[in-house]
């Protein structure tokens, strides 16, 4: 973050499928306004105050999105009583997220919802091949034939989630229905890192936002992290390569490997210090960071360069201090205070909410709903907070 001593906002990516911890994260901030009206904080600090404590509104937010998908697909013919598809992963964890979505809808919307995983929509979906309209007939349920209106996908992004071809065809069978995708496929994969990267080269966002002036366009772009593909090989796309690239395991044993490599692999193996490869995966707990690169790029094939790729790490404010919580630490009898609580240099990444209807060339409508943030040590590489690196945590603004 620092530039010239200045602190500057820079993003780590935009994601397009399955955004969890909207609701828990509305949840957190209202947590933290509760322990400030019990506790005060003990008066730990002068900017812990109502006011620096700011509203997040997102699960009306994101379920007026869903809402607006719904009430988009009635108003061209649908049924008034159609539900909207969760579609979840088996044992889903992050249902607890997910709840508060549903009771919204339910609450404000009067929407219902209905929630079925992949492999039990391998037989209880169903496309009319006349009309395309999507029903669900779920196992264990007295309703059948439910028409859906929206299909909200809050799994389908990892291979492990289709195993065997009905999976993927029960994917296909959903995304040729009339019902309304969150996400469409193609959108799925407009969140791929490859689309991050692409979107990142010269004159790619003047293409998108041709009515915005040039310094805002800069403002943005400034917001982006240098990127480049690892199968890359043009010197305007990866910039300035030192010839000899530092010595790898490969290179030792095949002679000159490395020099044969394209100029984004050799980039990556000379500047692995400061860069996280990235495949095209979400979820975390994917990415190759740091000195793990060069052993990786040793035996990472060829042919699958073009899936990764390079992005220098955004560096990060020292110094800042938390305190992290440990659940199930706080028994006062049992524990001392360092087992209940450690201080700790952290770092937070703040992500923002928002959703988008739109088809045919025409966009319904747009909003920015709410935030997130997260907090983790600084020394850890992921930032995931179900897959353990992070914790959830509030906006504070001093
Ligand atoms: P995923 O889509 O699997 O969540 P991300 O690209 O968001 O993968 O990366 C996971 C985490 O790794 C981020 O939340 C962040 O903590 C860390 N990270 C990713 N890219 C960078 C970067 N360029 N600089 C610093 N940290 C990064
Ligand atoms: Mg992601």
């Amino acid at each position: 973050m620092p530039e010239n001593g200045l602190q500057t906002l820079k993003q780590v990516e935009f994601n397009t499928i399955s955004v969890s911890f909207g609701c828990l994260s509305q949840r957190i901030a209202e947590l933290h306004r509760h322990l400030l009206l019990s506790t005060s904080y003990f008066g730990s600090s002068p900017h812990l105050k109502p006011e620096n404590l700011p509203q997040n509104d997102t699960i009306a937010g994101l379920a007026s999105g869903l809402g607006a998908a719904h009430a988009a697909y009635v108003s061209t013919g649908g049924s008034s009583t159609s539900k909207i598809l969760f579609v979840i992963q088996p044992g889903e964890r992050n249902v607890f997220d997910q709840k508060w979505l549903e009771y919204e809808l339910l609450e404000k919307h009067n929407i219902h919802a209905v929630r079925q995983t992949f492999e039990e929509l391998i037989t209880s979906s169903s496309v009319d091949p006349q009309t395309s309209l999507l029903t669900v007939s779920p196992k264990n349920s007295p309703e059948k034939d439910i028409e859906v209106s929206v299909v909200y996908y809050r799994s389908g992004y990892m291979p492990n989630e289709y195993p065997a071809p009905e999976y993927y065809e029960t994917r296909f069978r959903l995304e040729s229905s009339k019902a309304i995708k969150c996400p469409t496929i193609p959108l799925q994969l407009a969140g791929g890192k490859k689309v991050q990267e692409v979107l990142g080269r010269k004159g790619l966002v003047e293409r998108f936002l041709p009515d915005h002036p040039q310094s805002q366009i800069d403002d943005l772009r400034r917001t982006f992290m240098d990127m480049w593909g690892l199968d890359e090989d043009s010197h305007s796309a990866v910039g300035e390569v030192a010839s000899s690239p530092p010595p790898s395991a490969s290179a030792k044993a095949n002679g000159d490997a490395a020099s044969t490599e394209p100029l984004g692999t050799l980039k990556a193996r000379k500047e692995y210090a400061s860069l996280v490869l990235k495949p095209q995966r979400e979820g975390g707990g994917n990415n190759v960071y740091k000195e793990d690169i060069p052993a990786f790029l040793d035996g990472l094939a060829p042919q699958e360069r073009e899936a990764w790729i390079a992005m220098r790490l955004i560096e990060v404010p020292k110094g800042v201090k938390g305190w992290l919580v440990r659940a199930g630490s706080l028994d006062f009898a049992t524990s001392t205070p360092s087992e209940r609580a450690v201080q700790a240099e952290i770092v937070s990444e703040l992500g923002i909410f928002g959703w988008a209807l739109f088809g045919e060339g025409k966009v319904v409508g747009e909003e920015e709903v709410g935030w997130l943030v997260r907090t983790k040590g600084k020394d850890s590489n992921e930032g995931g907070v179900a897959t353990g690196f992070s914790v959830l945590d509030s906006v504070l603004l001093v």
